[in-house]
């Protein structure tokens, strides 16, 4: 199970420095970040390591198996940022 970003997410960045395996895109350098509502989580690349959850100021990092049930849509939407 990875970690999942939700609609809260203000974009600061903050979870992609705190990030040990860069899985959290797009960053401010890449392409897409103007247009991308939210940062999302790569699902295959998470180690489940937790250090983006404090670090968020919106408190919109959870762990899949944490969410909201009205947030469970929110698994899908991050891993198909990938898979596009
Ligand atoms: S749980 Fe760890 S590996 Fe996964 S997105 Fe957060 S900081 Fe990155
Ligand atoms: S730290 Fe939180 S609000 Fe900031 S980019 Fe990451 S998920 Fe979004």
């Amino acid at each position: 199970m990875a970690f999942v970003i939700v609609d809260t997410c203000t974009k600061d960045g903050h979870c992609v420095d705190a990030c040990p395996v860069d899985c959290i895109h797009p960053t401010q350098a890449e392409r897409g970040f103007e247009r991308a509502p939210q940062l999302y989580i790569n699902p295959d690349d998470c180690i489940d390591c937790g250090a983006c959850v404090p670090v968020c100021p919106a408190n919109s990092v959870y762990a899949a198996e944490d969410l909201p049930a009205e947030m469970t849509r929110f698994v899908e939407i991050n891993a198909s940022y990938y898979t596009h």
